[in-house]
């Protein structure tokens, strides 16, 4: 454990939890880098969320009817207690998920970026808004948005701070209450942000967490919100969606992905490998956007792939709370098993490994080195499997239609990476790729912090999106309130049904040639 973190915040964490008096069951999360026992945290039975469901409902009515520019008062301040508490928030990420520092500092720039954008622009996309009515003049129809009620959500153990917080921020914008269930191996980092928001002024009870395993509270958390919103695997997010739908509620589902980078002929080399290295590699692979694919074009290959393998065998691997290391640990032996096995299975298959391979126990029992990979064919399975770890296959291309149709022969489609010289072609061909988001020279970060627009993913690597206008309407009931003035939409001053048909279609008719009329 870090000097820095005391045994008082775990135990205050722990009691942040939503128990029943009967549940006493606790699971021990463990620090990667070590191994060894951080603290425990409650294991919640499906009494916990009826607990915490009930509790978050309550407080929800008030909330409610708070002014919007109280609750983002509240997520403003909790916007600077996370910059405050950097140091302590960093800390708590790489001690629970293994992670380097410079990964671990993307979680609460992430905070802070999503926090500022809603609290500053969400209540103009909430405010009621006149819409084009039935008739010209006639009709007066308005569109309102009511929060939903209590929003679920569950969260994976990647991005455990930004992850179990960023998504729930627009949700209690719009007005709504949250129950999170965060991921067992990474619950401190969740519970930190949840205790941040507290005291930034959120109403008691409004935010609740209860902590264990995903199958067992998934259902009573489902049958019992307004809407669930998962980020995982594509597998549990098959599961999620079902029930959702048994539930008819509505879902989002942040899911898997096999991203590809594509490095054309004039791409700007040094900064292509630099961002090369950081789309691979960040928090060990184990990033949903990061790169697995690495398609080069004939033109570049040869000045591109000896370069990029000599940066990732000159990767700064370490357990240290520093600004130096260059990549972490895995989180899991679960991963660790996982990753190792799709590496030994391509080169039982006769691919080569060019840099990395190996695990480092020298420096914790779940370090793996950063792994490239070449002469990759279909039948391994990082060829289409999500690795979801430090590995990537390099590929040779000629023409960039063949590019995008590598990139597409792929059941995934979350992100994608494109580095050229001409941004304006760039950009034509990232509308050829499958992919919600697609960054030009730049790896993931310039789409994802970009959280004006939306984010998420296009096949099975998702339904709706976090971010943009979406990323707060989703979290509303939309109602249409409207006005009929003078007229009825009915035959009417003893007009008969026939002459009203027929003054309907000429209308329709006139409609037609007249676009501009509100
Ligand atoms: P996972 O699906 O196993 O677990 C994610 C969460 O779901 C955890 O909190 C877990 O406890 C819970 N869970 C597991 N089984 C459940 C069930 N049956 N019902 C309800 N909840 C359940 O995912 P993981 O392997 O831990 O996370 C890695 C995956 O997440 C990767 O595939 C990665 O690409 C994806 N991911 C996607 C995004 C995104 O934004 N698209 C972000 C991060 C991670």
């Amino acid at each position: 454990m870090t000097d820095r973190l005391s045994s008082e915040l775990f135990q205050r964490l722990f009691a942040r939890v939503t128990i029943s008096p009967d549940t006493r069951e606790t699971s021990s999360v463990k620090a990667p880098f070590t191994g060894e026992p951080i603290a425990d945290v409650p294991l919640c039975r499906a009494e916990d969320v009826d607990l915490a469901i009930k509790r978050a409902r309550l407080a929800q009515t008030s909330w409610a009817t708070t002014p919007y520019k109280k609750r983002a008062e509240v997520v403003l301040r909790f916007h600077d207690m996370v910059l405050d508490q950097q140091e302590e928030i960093l800390d708590l990420i790489q001690l629970e998920s293994g992670k380097a520092r410079r990964h671990a500092l993307e979680e609460v720039l992430d905070a802070a970026i999503v926090s500022r954008h809603y609290a500053f622009h969400g209540e103009k996309l909430l405010q009621p808004t006149r819409r084009r009515g039935a008739l010209p003049a006639l009709t007066a129809t308005w569109e309102h948005h009511h929060p939903l009620g209590v929003v679920a959500f569950i969260s994976p153990w990647n991005y455990p701070f930004s992850l179990a917080v960023t998504d729930a921020i627009p949700a209690l914008l719009a007005g709504n209450a949250v129950v999170l269930k965060p991921d067992q191996l990474t619950p401190f980092s969740a519970l930190y942000g949840v205790e941040l928001l507290d005291k930034a002024g959120l109403p008691q009870d409004l935010f609740q967490v209860v902590t264990g395993r995903g199958r067992e509270l998934g259902k009573p958390l489902i049958q019992q919100s307004n809407y669930i919103c998962f980020t995982g695997s594509t597998e549990t997010g098959r599961s999620i969606a079902q029930q959702a739908g048994a539930a008819l509620i509505d879902c989002s589902l942040e899911l898997g992905g096999k991203n590809p980078m594509i490095v054309l002929d004039d791409a700007p080399l040094n900064r292509a490998l630099d961002g090369g290295v950081r789309a691979c590699f960040t928090n060990s692979g184990q990033l949903c956007i990061s790169v697995e694919r690495l398609y080069v074009q004939e033109g570049i290959y040869e000045r591109f792939v000896p370069a990029f393998i000599e940066l990732v065998r000159s990767m700064k691997l370490s357990a240290g709370f520093d600004y130096e290391t260059e990549m972490g640990s895995l989180i899991s032996q679960e991963q660790f098993d996982k990753i190792k096995g799709h590496v030994d299975d391509a080169v039982s298959k006769g691919a080569t490994i060019a840099a990395g391979g190996k695990a480092r126990p020298d420096l914790g029992p779940l370090f793996y080195e950063p792994t490239v990979l070449t002469g990759v064919t279909e039948t391994m399975k990082v060829a289409r499997e999500e690795t979801f770890g430090p590995v990537v296959s390099i590929y040779k291309f000629a023409s960039t239609e063949q590019a995008v149709s590598l990139a597409n022969d792929t059941l995934y489609g979350l992100n994608a990476s494109i580095w050229t010289g001409n941004t304006e072609a760039g950009r034509r061909l990232a509308l050829q790729i499958q992919a919600g988001t697609v960054n030009i020279n730049e790896a993931y970060a310039a789409a994802w912090a970009s959280v004006d627009a939306p984010m998420g993913g296009f096949k099975q690597s998702g339904l709706g999106r976090r971010h943009g206008d979406y990323g707060i309407l989703k979290y509303t009931e939309p109602q249409t309130v409207a006005v009929q003035r003078l007229i009825p939409i009915a035959p009417s001053l003893g007009m008969t049904q026939e002459s009203y048909a027929r003054n309907m279609i000429k209308a329709l008719r006139v409609l037609r040639r007249s676009p501009g009329v509100r």
